[in-house]
């Protein structure tokens, strides 16, 4: 059940009031400059905020806008990414930056369906680069914010499932303050990230103490409820090494492929004419949910190039979208 509307007035004051008090001053919270705010937001994925602080600014100082990240090769990217791992993020945000760059106007997207075209761009970064750049009024729903939804709204479902996801989701974007989007959004992720965290919520310091449903019941160690994660799902892949002289044939992933999507890689068996010989070599890798085994086999091609294919020299992978499941292929 959605929370009234005077009770949302409020919690929207207070939260932001504190959020205008005791925002820690970080680097990239200076401006909201968009180029900053997505650089920030995609290292910020899957590394903790200590460990991003001084790459940052590092990369900042090598890639000061998107036409320098735009003209930059994927091994300059790659080294000033060092230390921060997950490189496809790295790889993407080249990709994406060439495709910024490559506008007419040259300018980023303004609306977060703008930047969920882009390559890496998901619905967090989307939301959060709309909302801080742009004011844009998309909530962003991460760690953070599940938790302090949870427990301010005394939800006691399991925040994995996707149907709970949905509705926090919905609670989300209607708890939201509209006119201040970007320090909202903020504003929830600094409070699960310094007050309501996972072990020991500091609720006698919380601006939302008295607004707090978990509080109120003694639940607040016990919110989220957290169920098992969903298993990897197992992936077997036949794919084929078919050169011509010193290339390579890559193959462009349709839209309705299971995953990476759009990007370019080795084909598969089952989507060539092609005489298959042996056995190259096996390789394990994951993406999100899927733990995927690639058997790697020699091939020729049967018949004329499809069209959705290339001959790709290997020097010239650099400026393809190239998952890193096939860069380590590729790259051997
Ligand atoms: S009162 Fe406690 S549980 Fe509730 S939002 Fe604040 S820190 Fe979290």
């Amino acid at each position: 059940m959605n929370p009234p509307a005077p009770l949302t007035a409020l919690l929207r004051r207070r939260l932001l009031s504190w959020y205008a008090r005791s925002a820690r001053p970080l680097p990239w919270r200076r401006d909201a400059d968009p180029f900053r705010v997505w650089v920030a937001e995609t290292m910020l994925q899957q590394t903790t905020m200590a460990a991003v602080q001084p790459r940052y600014e590092d990369f900042l100082r090598r890639f000061p806008d998107v036409r320098a990240l735009a003209r930059a090769r994927e091994s300059e990217v790659l080294r000033a990414w060092a230390g921060l791992g997950y490189y496809a993020r790295a790889r993407n945000l080249r990709s994406a930056a060439r495709l910024i760059a490559a506008r007419p106007d040259g300018d980023f997207p303004r609306d977060r369906d703008g930047w969920l075209d882009l390559p890496g761009v998901g619905r967090y970064i989307a939301a959060a680069v709309a909302s801080i750049a742009f004011g844009r009024p998309y909530a962003v729903l991460d760690g953070n914010v599940t938790r302090v939804i949870c427990r301010l709204l005394a939800i006691r479902a399991d925040a994995r499932r996707p149907a709970t996801q949905r509705r926090l989701e919905t609670l989300a974007q209607d708890l939201l303050d509209p006119r201040h989007p970007g320090d909202w959004n903020q504003a929830v992720m600094e409070l699960g990230e310094v007050v309501c965290t996972p072990q020991n919520p500091k609720c006698g310091a919380c601006p939302l103490g008295g607004l707090c449903a978990a509080k109120e019941m003694g639940l607040q160690e016990r919110l989220p409820l957290l169920g098992p994660r969903i298993a990897p799902r197992d992936l077997n892949l036949t794919c084929l090494w078919i050169e011509r002289g010193s290339r390579i044939l890559l193959w462009k992933r349709g839209p309705d492929e299971l995953l990476l999507k759009g990007h370019w890689g080795l084909p598969e068996a089952e989507r060539m004419r092609a005489r298959i010989g042996p056995r190259v070599q096996t390789l394990r890798h994951s993406i999100t949910r899927y733990r995927i085994s690639v058997s790697l086999r020699k091939a020729e091609l049967i018949g004329p190039r499809p069209p959705q294919t290339r001959w790709v020299a290997r020097s010239r992978l650099k400026d393809f979208l190239v998952s890193s499941l096939w860069l380590k292929l590729l790259r051997d």
